[in-house]
């Protein structure tokens, strides 16, 4: 998952369930029993009798640091794949596989694993998606502990790709150990397994292994568990993730740099000249400024300003910026941020006015925002505020397209009962303020499918930063969620 934005729901007050979920429960809630032929005691059983195992399992994935940015070792992210197609075979796939496509500029794509088992007679077939590939670790000095050494503290477990997105991986794989254990010859589901290799790259050849690998891939229902629970002990399915538009600003000024003092003060120098066009990009309240954008501020949930400020980590009297309900900030309308600025570092800096600087900007798109039409829209606003007279030059650079789920499909419905049943209080259907491009993907290449965002991560989870860490109780809960989601699809069809 591209970083994700806080969550909120309509909570049951259930301070003491939530107490106990967010434990590693030890002695877990008594069983909903028979679930039409299927027994979810049984399956709640298999799940906790294993879960040791899992977590061993875990630790092993996240010791291998593989992340597939062109600037990183590939040795690593080749052996995430092999681990993860091992683990694959352990639970029972004979059809595993390790697939890639090329990247435009011929390189190699990341290492996919994908293992199929085809459904049954007239049952349907599942696609359970994750990604082995993780974030850089970043800032050694950040981390309380290494980085690529999972350590369990407090009912969490630390370490990169612990959250973001090895426990995706093993939710899948445990779900379905458990499942193959409780139903053994009633299984006939379809299950196939898809755990990218790139996903942290921006899933550079995804449309490509898509049309390759079509008819493999196919399915009913899509399970991508790439984000986050509403908060630990309140379990959430992702309904709406916003789109993404980057692309750098640069502005020119002078043909070269020249002397400030000779000849500062007629002329603004182009940092400053930037910056004064960066600020145009929001208005007096930190609205987002750059006109034919969509956004709606009617979502049906709200998160509190002392949630928010905890979560985002927002320092003391720093005021929050734009207007409507925080949820809708988040989630339904637009968020521009400046993520890189190219200008002399201040240990470097001389008495010269500088010619040209330049700035990468991010756009978060509100769910249903075209990409081309927002590129645009800030191509027309950069270009329209030039100001002083600087020359100005954008250059468009990635697009995402944003999700809004069919909540009324019978997979989010019976996705939404799992969730309620495993955590023992009722789901939250949330938005998410990132993104997760390769959906629109998905949807474009199966327009037929039911897609489901799940996740295993919680607001502290702190995926992509220092610190990043997993809620075991909560993972538990996930895996024993996928469980009998999966059993009830087996049983019940998607129609
Ligand atoms: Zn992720």
């Amino acid at each position: 998952m591209v970083a994700t934005g806080g969550a909120v729901g309509v909570i049951p007050d259930t301070g003491s369930v939530l107490a106990m979920t967010s434990l590693r429960a030890e002695n877990p809630q008594p069983a909903a029993g028979r679930v039409g032929s299927f027994d979810a005691e049984a399956l709640r059983r298999a799940v906790t009798e294993s879960f040791e195992a899992t977590i061993g399992q875990l630790k092993e994935l996240v010791a291998i640091p593989g992340i597939a940015w062109p600037s990183f070792d590939p040795a690593p992210l080749n052996q995430g794949a092999e681990a993860v197609a091992e683990l694959v075979r352990a639970s029972g796939f004979d059809d595993v596989q390790i697939l890639r496509c090329d990247k435009e500029d011929g390189t190699p794509g990341g290492p996919a694993v994908v293992a199929r088992r085809p459904a049954a007679e007239g049952r349907p077939t599942v696609l359970l998606y994750a990604h082995h590939d993780v974030q850089p670790a970043g800032d050694l000095a950040l981390w309380e502990t290494e980085p690529f050494t999972a350590v369990e503290r407090e009912g969490r477990l630390y370490g990169r790709g612990a959250a973001d997105d090895k426990a995706g991986i093993l939710a899948h794989v445990a779900a379905y150990s458990a499942l193959t254990r409780v139903l053994g010859d009633e299984l006939g589901l379809g299950v196939t397994f898809f755990f990218e290799g790139e996903e942290e790259a921006g899933s550079p050849t995804f449309r490509s292994f898509l049309q390759a690998h079509r008819e493999l891939l196919r399915a009913d229902v899509i399970v991508v568990a790439d984000s986050s629970n509403w908060k630990v002990g309140v379990p959430a399915l992702t309904t709406s993730l916003r789109g993404l538009v980057d692309g750098t600003i640069e502005v020119r000024v002078l043909d070269h740099a020249v002397h400030s003092g000779m000849f500062g003060g007629p002329v603004l120098d182009a940092p400053t000249l930037l910056s004064r066009l960066i600020a145009t990009l929001h208005d007096a309240e930190g609205n987002v400024a750059v006109q034919g954008l969509v956004g709606r501020d009617d979502v049906g949930v709200d998160l509190t300003e002392e949630e928010y400020r905890a979560d985002a980590s927002v320092l003391d009297g720093v005021r929050l910026a734009g207007t409507g309900t925080i949820a809708s900030r988040l989630w339904t309308k637009p968020a521009l941020s400046i993520i890189g600025f190219d200008a002399p570092a201040v240990d470097v800096a001389s008495n010269t006015l500088l010619p040209t600087a330049r700035a990468k900007f991010s756009l978060r798109l509100a769910p249903g925002q075209d990409p081309a039409d927002a590129m645009e829209a800030v191509r027309n606003h950069v270009e329209g505020n030039a100001p002083f007279g600087a020359q100005v030059v954008f250059t468009p650079g990635e697009s995402g397209n944003s999700f809004l789920a069919d909540t009324g499909s019978k997979a989010a419905r019976l996705a939404m009962w799992a969730l309620g049943e495993a955590w023992g209080v009722p789901a939250v259907e949330m938005g998410i303020g990132g993104s997760i491009p390769f959906i629109a993907d998905l949807a474009e290449m199966y327009p037929a499918v039911q897609i489901l965002v799940t996740g295993v991560e919680d607001p502290d989870s702190r995926a992509h930063s220092a610190n990043e860490s997993l809620h075991l109780g909560d993972f538990r809960n996930a895996i024993l969620a996928e469980a009998l989601l999966l059993a009830r699809l087996n049983e019940e069809g998607v129609a």
